[in-house]
C-alpha cells in the first residue's frame, strides 16, 4: 500500500532523511524508534508531502506521488489532494479547531474536503466519535475536554476521512501520564480493526504490543527493522541497545 524509494530530504545543508526504502502492507502496523532529530517526524511528513523529499519516491497504492521533473522537484497537485485524503495524521499537538465542537471537528474534513451532505457527515462523525468512546462529548468545545479527549477527537476527525492509512506522530507525548493510556488504548482499538498505521512512539512497552514491524531511525537511515520481539528484545545493533535501555 505504500513504497518509499531512496527517499531523502534535506534542509539546506543539513541532510535529515538520507536514503529510506521501505515497503509497507495493507494492515501493517509499523512502529518508528529513533533518537530526537533522527528524522522520525520528517520521514512522515515526506508521506504525505507536507514536506516535498529532496529525492526519492513514494508511491502509494501503486501511485507516485513525487515526481523528478528538470533537476527539481514537482508533483501534480490533483495527485496530492487525493493522497493527502487517503493518508489521516495524527499529531503530537491536537490541532483542533477551537470554535467548533467536537462534532463539527470530526465532521468538517467530510463536509467540505469530500463533498459529503449535513447531516451525512454528522451522522458519521457521530459513529467515528463513538468509536474513540466520545459519543457523549460530541456538542463539547476542544477547551472544555482533557488532553486525552482532544486527541481521541484528533483520531476521530482522521477516521472521519476514510483514509487507507494512518500516521501517527508521538501522539501521547503532549499528555499528561494519567491519559496517555486511554489514547494508546484508542489506537490499539484500532490496530484490531486491521487498519495500516505507522507511529513514532517512544513508549516502547505499547510499541511491543501494537506493532507488526519496528523500525529505528539513526540519522536519517533505518539502521534496524524487524519484529518487535527482534528489535525490542534482541537488537543486534549497539545504538538501538543503548535507545531502548535509555527509554525503557
Ligand atoms: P524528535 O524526536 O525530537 O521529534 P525527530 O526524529 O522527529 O525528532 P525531525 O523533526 O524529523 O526529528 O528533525 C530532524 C532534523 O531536521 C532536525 O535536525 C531538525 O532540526 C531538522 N528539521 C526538521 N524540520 C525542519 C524544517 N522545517 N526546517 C529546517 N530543519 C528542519
Ligand atoms: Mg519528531
Amino acid at each position: 500500500i505504500l513504497r518509499l524509494d531512496g527517499l531523502r530530504k534535506s534542509f539546506g545543508s543539513n541532510e535529515v532523511l538520507r536514503g529510506i526504502d521501505l515497503t509497507v502492507q495493507q494492515g501493517e502496523r509499523i512502529a518508528i524508534l529513533g533518537a530526537s532529530g533522527s528524522g522520525k517526524s520528517t520521514l512522515l511528513r515526506c508521506i504525505n508531502f507536507m514536506e516535498v523529499p529532496s529525492a526519492g519516491t513514494v508511491t502509494v497504492a501503486g501511485t507516485p506521488v513525487g515526481e523528478e521533473a528538470r533537476g527539481g522537484r514537482c508533483y501534480r497537485p490533483a495527485e496530492l489532494a487525493r493522497l493527502r485524503t487517503r493518508i489521516g495524521m495524527i499529531f503530537q499537538q491536537f490541532n483542533l479547531f477551537p470554535h467548533m465542537t467536537a462534532l463539527q471537528n470530526v465532521a468538517e474534513g467530510p463536509l467540505s474536503v469530500l463533498g459529503v451532505g449535513r447531516a451525512e457527515a454528522e451522522a458519521r462523525a457521530r459513529q467515528h466519535l463513538a468509536k474513540v468512546g466520545l459519543a457523549e462529548k460530541a456538542e463539547a468545545y476542544p477547551a472544555r475536554l482533557s488532553g486525552g479527549q482532544q486527541q481521541r477527537v484528533a483520531i476521530a476527525r482522521a477516521l472521519a476521512m476514510e483514509p487507507e492509512m494512518l500516521l501517527f506522530d508521538e501522539p501521547t507525548s503532549a499528555l499528561d501520564p494519567e491519559l496517555v493510556g486511554e489514547v494508546l488504548e484508542t489506537i490499539l482499538g484500532l490496530s484490531r480493526e486491521g487498519r495500516t498505521m505507522l507511529l513514532v512512539t517512544h513508549e516502547l512497552g505499547f510499541a511491543f504490543h501494537f506493532a507488526t514491524r519496528v523500525i529505528f531511525l539513526h540519522e536519517g537511515m533505518i539502521h534496524e527493522e524487524g519484529t518487535p520481539e527482534q528489535v525490542l528484545k534482541h537488537p543486534r545493533q549497539d545504538r538501538t541497545r543503548a535507545f531502548i535501555g535509555r527509554h525503557s
